[in-house]
């Protein structure tokens, strides 16, 4: 049986995307290999946590510390006793869950067999494991980085968004319900947009959900709605039928 690390699980809101103001439990699996200078968790980026911080009732933002590494089942345990009547589902995040491969598979599994519905949120690094996962999966939102996140250096960047594009091919052939979510930058340029929703209006039609960046980590600013406008606008002229601008909305109210 895997065994992996996982930072914390607690009972939230979904504060992005789509499935904004949907109760969910998040299982926040440790450890990523992009280095987003907007990250706002990055003490989940390391990949050996000691310990995972779980809730103790849910949405009470009280935790207590159990020890990694740990296996699906107690995660599952976890999970169970954190769920309310109006939880919708079960976020799969991080960090980055696909960088934890077997571990992922086996959590994502226990959760569809107690029947919860799976929420997998990934920046698409693997589609080798997204392949494996994805059967388990219900809602796939998948984070497509831009050059200016400087997720990766800038050289890297073509090969992972090909990585990214593959994750969503995966997920749309198997059926899941997918949607994009690009957080955008004062420095985001409407070239970059194009280049993206293009290759996405070839595999489907696929929402787009467009995230004015929060400040966090290197980032000081917001951009301006007339530019987010202007984004969001080169985006339907590239072909995407669905676009949402969806701020960080749980930062707002101070939840996690
Ligand atoms: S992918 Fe997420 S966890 Fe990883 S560096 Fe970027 S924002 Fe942080």
């Amino acid at each position: 049986m895997a065994k992996g690390y996982v930072g914390q699980i607690f009972n939230s809101i979904q504060g992005e995307g789509l499935y904004v103001g949907r109760r969910q439990v998040f299982i926040r699996f440790a450890g990523c290999n992009l280095d987003c200078i907007y990250c706002d968790t990055e003490e989940f980026r390391k990949s050996r946590l000691g310990a995972c911080e779980v809730e103790t009732k849910p949405s009470s933002t009280e935790f207590k510390r159990i020890g990694n590494p740990m296996t699906h089942r107690e995660v599952l345990r976890h999970v169970k006793n954190l769920m309310t009547p109006d939880t919708h589902s079960i976020s799969l995040t991080g960090g980055e869950p696909l960088l934890t491969g077997n571990f992922l598979v086996d959590v994502a599994r226990a959760c569809r067999r107690a029947s919860f519905t799976t929420y997998l949120e990934t920046s698409g690094v693997s589609s080798e494991a997204m392949a494996r996962v994805v059967k388990y999966t219900n809602i796939a939102a998948i984070d497509v980085k831009l050059p200016e996140h400087r997720a990766v250096p800038r050289s890297s960047w073509p090969r992972l968004l090909e990585e990214e594009l593959a994750c969503i091919r995966l997920a749309v052939k198997q059926g899941v319900e997918t949607f994009v979510k690009v957080v955008v930058l004062p420095s985001t340029q409407p070239k970059i947009i194009t280049t993206v929703c293009k290759r996405l209006e070839r595999i489907g039609k696929i929402p787009v959900v467009i995230q004015p960046v929060t400040p966090a980590r290197e980032v000081r600013s917001v951009p301006s709605m007339t530019h987010v406008y202007r984004l969001a606008q080169t985006a339907a002229r590239a072909g995407v039928k669905e676009i949402a601008i969806i701020p960080q909305v749980h930062k707002l109210i101070g939840v996690p």
